[in-house]
């Protein structure tokens, strides 16, 4: 831990309040490249470390981390906005990324093929490839560093993560945790700052391979001017999920499931359910379902019973109240208006209530376009082939879920929609972020997964 000489600092806001709580560097040219070289030192000794000592400092970095689930989750709360129980939630996803790293004697296995040819034997191994970096977003600041640097480092790579500029205090807690876990100097470096550091990750030469997870605008940028740079570079970037409602769905479930998906964490999560397709006589649940979104209590995430917690910057709340704008210039009706919400004791936050947006048609721009607040838009189809039409032409295709009792429907949904993961559910429990957690590691593992589908009952 360094104090950054950098003369350029950022304020970092409360969402509730917009009062200034903390400030970030920029870091400096010399900085960062002071966090590269330390990074590249320590690979030396830490790639040669045997995996049983990794595996050890990771053990002891689960156990740290929920020993401090509370303190950590109070942190992100304060600066990203979203209520305690649901930054609960974004430590213990991140914790169980972390807890699988500790399966690595397994995860690292190689393969051997004897008599490939004659007197030939093929080994695969599995091998650190150097110092990775990861940049992230503001929107999950425990559980997507947490994606990151604990795999890269337990297969042996350093680490050098530059986290969002707008919630940089959980990175440095996780850090100081895994230092205390016993993590040798220079295997984690952080550096902070915005475009100058993510074009200094792009641009140097010893970083081998880049992880971005943010919007559509940054990830595109920084896969070409990494991939440009001989870099490999995962980008996981925006949505804008789906999900179809059949007329045979349990009722009660659904309702409560979309209202949970659309306006958990005021929207603010790349799975966020944010478009509705009811299908027939499905068309009908409407009215019901503004009541259930009306009964979600809008206040300071740290406050007891909040289920909608503040945007995270002025900027972000314009930006969801001028697309709900948007929707009503071009013919939608809205149903539910979040817009001019109150929150007692917190008039200068970023609030925006739950909001429901119908008679929504593809071209309309509060479809096209990622929202990212509680916004829940509603198109109506006539047949699941019409509602496959609508999802498969839209660009995104993060997640999608389908409501149905039916096996038959939900298999057909999930042959033919054009979505990396779909979620069935046939009556049941929605374990959204669990499903999330278990996608991004089998992604960090880079196993080839087209379709991942996830079935759920009753004893779920
Ligand atoms: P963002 O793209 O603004 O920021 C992400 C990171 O990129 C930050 O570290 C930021 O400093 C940097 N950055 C921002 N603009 C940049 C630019 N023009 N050039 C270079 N770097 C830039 O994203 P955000 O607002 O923090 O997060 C929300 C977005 O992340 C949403 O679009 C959401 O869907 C997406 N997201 C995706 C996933 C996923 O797994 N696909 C998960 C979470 C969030």
């Amino acid at each position: 831990f360094v104090e950054s000489k950098s003369p350029e600092w950022l304020d970092i806001h409360n969402p509730a309040t917009n009062e200034v709580i903390g400030r970030v560097p920029k870091a400096t040219h010399e900085e960062m490249l002071a966090a590269v070289d330390s990074c590249s030192r320590a690979y030396h000794t830490w790639s040669e470390t045997s995996i049983l000592a990794r595996q050890q400092i990771f053990l002891r970095y689960q156990q740290l981390i929920k020993d401090n689930i509370k303190e950590l989750a109070k942190l992100i709360t304060l600066e990203q906005g979203k209520t305690l129980a649901d930054a609960e939630g974004d430590v213990f996803r991140g914790l169980q990324v972390v807890e699988h790293t500790c399966s690595i004697t397994s995860l690292m296995l190689g393969e051997t093929l004897p008599s490939i040819t004659k007197d030939m034997d093929t080994y695969t191994y599995r091998m650190p490839i150097g110092v990775c970096a990861g940049i992230t977003p503001f929107n999950f600041p425990a559980m997507i560093p947490l994606w990151m640097f604990p795999m890269g480092m337990v297969c042996g790579n350093t680490y050098l993560l530059k986290p969002s500029e707008r919630v940089p205090g959980c990175a440095m807690m996780l850090a100081k945790l895994l230092q205390d876990a016993g993590a040798p100097d220079g295997t984690l470096n952080i550096i902070h700052g915005q475009h100058d550091a993510v074009n200094f990750i792009c641009d140097h030469p010893a970083i081998k391979a880049i992880s971005f997870v943010g919007s559509n605008q940054a990830g595109e940028y920084i896969y070409e001017r990494g991939s440009k740079n001989g870099k490999r570079v995962q980008s996981n970037m925006g949505a804008k999920n789906h999900g179809v409602v059949m007329p045979d769905a349990n009722k009660e479930n659904t309702l409560n499931q979309l209202v949970g998906a659309a306006f958990g964490a005021a929207g603010q999560r790349c799975m966020a359910l944010s478009t509705a397709i009811l299908v027939g006589e499905a068309r009908n649940w409407l009215p019901e379902l503004v009541e259930r979104a009306k009964g979600l209590r809008v206040n300071a995430g740290d406050q007891p019973g909040a289920d909608v917690g503040p945007l995270i910057s002025p900027q972000a709340k314009e930006r969801v109240n001028s697309l709900i704008q948007s929707g009503v210039d071009e013919g939608a009706k809205v149903l539910l208006d979040g817009r001019n919400v109150k929150v007692k004791g917190y008039e200068n936050g970023n609030f925006v209530g739950p909001t429901i947006v119908s008679n929504v048609t593809p071209d309309m721009k509060c479809y096209k376009e990622e929202i990212f607040g509680p916004v829940l838009v509603v198109l109506e189809a006539d047949s699941l082939d019409d509602a496959i039409k609508i999802v498969n032409k839209n660009p995104y295709g993060n997640g999608t879920a389908i409501f149905t009792t039916n096996g038959a429907v939900a298999r057909k949904y999930t042959h033919e929609v054009d979505v990396g993961q779909v979620i069935f559910f046939f009556f049941l429990i929605f374990r959204e972020t669990i499903m999330y957690s278990m996608w991004k590691i089998m992604c960090f593992l880079n196993l080839k997964i087209h379709k991942i589908m996830f079935f759920f009952s009753n004893v779920i």
